[in-house]
C-alpha cells in the first residue's frame, strides 16, 4: 500500500515570526502517526534551518528547488548538496510557478530532479496542465510529456513522489472535482505502468494539488489513485491539520 503524504508547500510566503507560529501549530496537533502519513513541508530557504530545528520529529522538511546541478559560480542559486549539508530531505521541483513563470523546461525540471536524487534527496516532482492545454483537450498529453522528461533520466522512483497540479486549481480556490483528479491520476498511473514498469506505478506516490482545503480534502482523498495533497495556501492555516487527518 502506498503511504498517504501530505506536502505544504509555503511559497514565498512568511516572516520568521510567522514561521514559528506555524511551527507551533504543527507541534501541538494531534495527528495519524507517521506509519499512516508522511508530512513534509517547505518553508523558503531562508526559514529551512530554524524550521527543522524547531518541527516535531515525525515531519520533515523540503526545500521548494535547488540548483540543476553541482553548486559553484551559479550566483543566487542553492546547490543540492548544501541541502543535504543541511539535512534537508526532500525538494519540490518542477512546480508550475518555475515552470512558467521562471521559464523551467521539462528537460531543465528533469535534469534537476535526476540530480538531486542522485545526491540522496528525496524529490516531489510537480506536473500540471494550463486551463488553456485542458480545454484544448491536451491535459493527458502535456503531463505525460513532463512525466516522461523525468522518466528518461531516472530509472528508480522509490524516492519520488509525483504532483499533479492543473495550473488553473492552482490559488484560484477552483479545485478539481474528485472525479477530474482520479482521471489524471489514474491516468498517470497507468503512463507509468506502461512507461517505467508495473512495479514503479503501483508504488510511486501522486499526489493532488491545487485549492486544497480543510472542506475539500476528504472527498479527493477517498479517490482510489489520490495518495495525498501538495497544499499551498491551507498549509499556512490551522485547516492544514484536517488535511493531514483526511489520511484516515
Ligand atoms: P494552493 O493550495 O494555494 O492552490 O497551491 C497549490 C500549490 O501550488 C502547491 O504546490
Amino acid at each position: 500500500a502506498r503511504k498517504f503524504f501530505v506536502g505544504g508547500n509555503w511559497k514565498c510566503n512568511g516572516t520568521a515570526e510567522e514561521v514559528k507560529k506555524i511551527v507551533t501549530i504543527l507541534n501541538e496537533a494531534e495527528v495519524p502517526s507517521d506509519d499512516v502519513v508522511e508530512v513534509v513541508v517547505s518553508p523558503p530557504f531562508v526559514f529551512l534551518p530554524v524550521v527543522k530545528n524547531l518541527l516535531r520529529s515525525d515531519f520533515h522538511v523540503a526545500a521548494q528547488n535547488c540548483w540543476v546541478r553541482k553548486g559553484g559560480a551559479f550566483t543566487g542559486e542553492i546547490s543540492a548538496e548544501m541541502l543535504v549539508n543541511l539535512g534537508i530531505p526532500w525538494v519540490i521541483l518542477g512546480h508550475s510557478e518555475r515552470r512558467l513563470i521562471l521559464n523551467e523546461s521539462n528537460e531543465f525540471v528533469a535534469d534537476k530532479v535526476a540530480y538531486a536524487l542522485s545526491q540522496g534527496i528525496k524529490v516531489i516532482a510537480c506536473v500540471g496542465e494550463t486551463l488553456e492545454q485542458r480545454e484544448s483537450g491536451s491535459t493527458m498529453a502535456v503531463v505525460a510529456a513532463q512525466t516522461k522528461a523525468i522518466a528518461d533520466k531516472v530509472s528508480n522512483w522509490v524516492n519520488i513522489v509525483l504532483a499533479y497540479e492543473p495550473v488553473w486549481a492552482i490559488g484560484t480556490g477552483k479545485v478539481a472535482t474528485p472525479a477530474q483528479a482520479q482521471e489524471v491520476h489514474s491516468e498517470l498511473r497507468k503512463w507509468l505502468h506502461d512507461n517505467a514498469g508495473a512495479e514503479i506505478a503501483a508504488s510511486t506516490r501522486i499526489i493532488y494539488g491545487g485549492s486544497v482545503n480543510g472542506a475539500n480534502c476528504k472527498e479527493l482523498a477517498d479517490q482510489p489513485d489520490v495518495d495525498g495533497f501538495l497544499v499551498g495556501g491551507a498549509s499556512l492555516k490551522p485547516e492544514f491539520i484536517d488535511i493531514i487527518k483526511s489520511a484516515t
